[in-house]
């Protein structure tokens, strides 16, 4: 645990008791504060007055006499699409809302590191999509290297729950916009933006909104390197808006697809291949074709992203390489969970959004796709024309029919279950399809979250495979 500095003394408040408010009370408390809390839920109650904290209705003005700050989880609107109201109360009492984030960033450094050799690092990671990939994939290349590191903040661990850092640690921090929007301290030595599409709209008003609560990684603290996927308008506005100049090479760029031979450091990757160029001259190469764990073209933007931040922490390209093709690859990412006869089950249930799912549809070539849920603002139009790898659509969701209707010639059969979707796609699938789970969509309408929904197809995966062949 990092225990928080500067509230020694002081009363903080702290929203919400889900995992990061639970550790965000236990690190002010080790930090010397005394915590009041509170949950709009019966449940985060009751654990809140078992752990032993005081329980405040936060949701008062008049709740706020004596509190130094107010914490607030990152599942709670914070503005958009309106401030929940203990947001509101402590504006209304002049007292400073803040995250786990922030406190992170303040408190991570400590009087111990006098006596270390190298200084701890922290590499923080956001972007619409890639992120758990590209910082779990930045984790693994540095273990596999023998370099002290630590993975947390939207994946896995809270950032408050990590150990005090070792001598020469890097620590890994994947980032949502939820979080960077609202934290007052973000000061990390090495932000990557991995590419922007919409998403989360309602939380940030709009696309302006959600850029700029991403930007603020980049803007607020000044990395010493950023590292940026340039394959949308916002990603080359930031970095050239970041950049000196030509020569400036605390700007790295990094594309899937574009030949970015020009800029003074680079990495991209193209037909399979990355590729790093430093002041006009190839400096490294790697043939991603071969790495089981980073399949398709976008897990190659994840792949230059993770390289130019391991390269500049130091790390070789051969070093790289290696530790990369013994990636395991996260559940629920493009992730093989079957095969039979040449038809490959592929659980790619993190696919919530629109774009994720066009780049999941890409990344195979005969897809018999198990698609839809609760469908994101902005509807299917951008997925149209990402269709044609599709043999058929197997549509899954309470809203099936109206799903299925939006996707133009595409065959669609309205399967509505899990289990349904999966046994009809595998007794239709031939040699070399590849039944895909990419819905395109949330969860919520069937189950408590992607996971489950992944699991699920697992589940009914196995099963079709355990059902012989008729
Ligand atoms: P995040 O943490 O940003 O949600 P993940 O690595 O968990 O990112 O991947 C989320 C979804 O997006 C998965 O369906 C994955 O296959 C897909 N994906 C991964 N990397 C990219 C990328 N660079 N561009 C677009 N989609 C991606």
């Amino acid at each position: 645990m990092i225990p928080v500095r500067g509230y020694d003394g002081a009363t903080v408040a702290v929203l919400g008791m889900g995992r990061s408010g639970r550790a965000t009370a236990a690190a002010l408390q080790a930090g010397g504060a005394s915590v009041v809390v509170w949950d709009d839920g019966q449940n985060g109650r009751d654990a809140a007055d078992e752990a032993g904290y005081a329980l405040r209705d936060l949701t008062q003005a008049s709740s706020y006499a004596g509190v130094a700050a107010l914490i607030v989880s990152p599942g709670i609107p914070h503005l958009y699409p309106i401030p929940h109201p203990a947001i509101v109360a402590a504006w209304v009492a002049g007292v400073p809302v803040d995250n786990d984030i922030g406190l992170f960033f303040r408190s991570f450094a400590t009087d111990d590191w006098d006596g270390f050799e190298t200084t701890p690092r922290i590499v923080a990671v956001t972007g619409s999509n890639g992120k758990s990939t590209t910082s779990a994939l930045i984790h693994h290349i540095l273990v596999e290297n023998g370099r002290p590191a630590q993975l947390a903040g939207n994946i896995g661990r809270g950032v408050l729950d990590i150990d005090p850092a070792h001598d020469g640690e890097v620590i890994v921090l994947e980032l949502s916009s939820y979080q960077t929007d609202l934290a007052r301290a973000l000061t990390p030595d090495i932000a990557v933006l991995t590419n922007l599409s919409p998403d989360h709209l309602d939380r940030h008003a709009g696309p302006g909104g959600y850029f700029a609560a991403k930007r603020r990684l980049f803007a607020e603290g000044g990395p010493d390197r950023a590292i940026i996927g340039i394959d949308e308008n916002e990603g080359r506005y930031l970095a050239n808006q970041l950049s000196e100049g030509a020569g400036d090479d605390r700007v790295l760029l990094v594309s899937s697809g574009q030949k970015l031979t020009e800029a003074a450091w680079s990495v991209f990757a193209r037909k399979g291949f990355l590729s790093e160029y430093r002041h006009g001259r190839q400096v490294g190469t790697i043939d991603l074709r071969p790495i089981a764990g980073l399949p398709g073209a976008h897990n190659h933007q994840n792949a230059c992203a993770a390289y130019a931040v391991c390269r500049t922490l130091g790390l070789g390209p051969r070093a790289i390489e290696a530790a990369m093709q013994s990636y395991p690859g996260l559940p629920h990412r493009s992730q093989i969970v079957g095969e039979r006869d040449g038809v490959r089950f592929v659980n790619d249930s993190k696919a919530t959004n629109v774009d994720s799912a066009a780049k999941a549809l890409q990344a195979f070539s005969r897809i018999r796709w198990i698609c839809g849920g609760l469908q994101k603002e902005g509807g299917l139009d951008n997925l149209l024309p990402h269709l044609s790898n599709v043999a058929k659509a197997y549509v899954i969701g309470r809203e099936a029919e109206q799903f299925a209707r939006q996707l133009s010639a595409t065959q669609a059969e309205v399967c509505t279950t899990m289990a349904r979707a999966v046994a009809l796609a595998a007794a239709e699938a031939e040699p070399g399809d590849v039944v895909l789970l990419a819905p395109a969509a949330a969860s919520f309408d069937q189950y408590d979250n992607f996971e489950q929904r992944g699991d699920d197809f697992m589940a009914c995966v196995a099963e079709a495979l355990s059902t012989p062949l008729a």
